[in-house]
């Protein structure tokens, strides 16, 4: 029944209708509740109350999947504001964003230009982008252009995706770049041809990829909500004298938010992943089937609007 319902949800964040409807609807139903303001000047009160309470942030302006070039410079654009943002208001957050949103299904050469711009802006106020992993079939070319920047920039990361037969080759072939890497379970519905379709093994090969990436010294974002995770992590730093600057958790806005803070009073780095704009529709139905309660946390959030 849980696979069925996952696939269903993850059929539906596909939907170009439904995204469109969403998009006009409004995002009454996760503004505040999973997603941050409608752009950047609007998330920035929730991002200094998050700071105070002694979180990080990343931001992601919402948006994936363009096939318009005039898009793709617009989201180029969006994210240097927020990077110029982040440096005027003394915000602690980085930038995240999506390769297909910069126009990784138009041309190689606009993402480059668009990547270049953004790294600079980067650069230049010393604030980290990340690249998110998006589906299967966009995982070597974005590995490929991560590599090619990270040869010039250093606020750059990206991110690896434990359900991948092919991520622990990735990871050690990632190594001599010294990544900063955010490790993740995986949210895009794949095939048993390229990722492990249950969840024990996804779950074993999560903490073989933490253990690697903790180990090599390289800086580690550990992004999960499960507390087996969050547990091994804890352990495995201490057994091996991995100091707490070495490593942070991460997880997404309006989940788990007490534990969030029980992390930062144990003395960890928490990162709170905070999503802003209009085009909320896709990671909301990937939130859903990730966990379907979050179904009767979004419509809570719709009653009391
Ligand atoms: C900061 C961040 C960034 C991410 N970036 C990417 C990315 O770039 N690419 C990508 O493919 N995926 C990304 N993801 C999504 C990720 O791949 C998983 O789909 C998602 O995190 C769910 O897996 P999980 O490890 O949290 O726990 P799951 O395996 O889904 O759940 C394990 C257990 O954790 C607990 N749990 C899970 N969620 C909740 C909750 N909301 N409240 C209470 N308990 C809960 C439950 O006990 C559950 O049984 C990101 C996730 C985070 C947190």
């Amino acid at each position: 029944m849980e696979a069925i319902t996952r696939d269903f949800f993850l059929f539906l964040s596909k939907s170009n209708i439904l995204n469109r409807l969403a998009q006009n609807w409004g995002s009454q139903i996760a503004t505040g509740k999973i997603i941050g303001g409608k752009n950047f000047e609007a998330s920035i009160p929730m991002i200094r109350k998050l700071n105070e309470q002694g979180l990080t942030v990343t931001v992601d302006h919402l948006g994936e999947f363009v096939d318009s070039r005039e898009v793709a410079r617009e989201r180029t654009q969006e994210c240097i504001r927020a990077i110029q943002w982040i440096a005027q208001e003394k915000l602690h957050s980085h930038v995240s964003l999506k390769m297909t949103s910069l126009g990784l299904d138009i041309d190689l050469d606009l993402v480059r230009d668009n990547m270049s711009s953004i790294l600079e802006c980067a650069e230049q106020h010393e604030v980290m982008v990340t690249i998110d992993m998006e589906d299967e079939a966009r995982c070597q070319k974005t590995l490929d252009l991560f590599k090619e920047f990270k040869q010039r920039y250093h606020y750059i990361s990206t991110v690896l995706q434990a359900y991948l037969y092919r991520t622990e080759q990735d990871l050690e072939e990632l190594n001599q770049y010294a990544p900063f890497l955010r490790l993740v379970k995986g949210a895009y519905k794949e095939s048993s041809k390229v990722a492990f379709p249950e969840k024990e093994d996804v779950d074993e090969n999560y903490k073989k990829l933490i253990k690697k990436q903790l180990l090599s010294g390289h800086y580690t974002a550990i992004a999960t909500h499960d507390d087996k995770m969050i547990d091994f992590t804890k352990k495995l730093a201490e057994e091996h004298q991995i100091g707490k600057d070495r490593f942070e958790f991460q997880m997404l806005y309006g989940m788990r938010n007490k534990t969030q803070l029980e992390l930062v009073k144990q003395g960890y780095n928490m990162r709170v992943y905070l999503p802003y704009g209009n085009d909320w529709y896709g990671y909301f139905m990937r939130r859903l089937a990730e966990r379907p309660a979050n179904i009767a946390f979004a419509f809570k959030g719709m009653l009391k609007k």
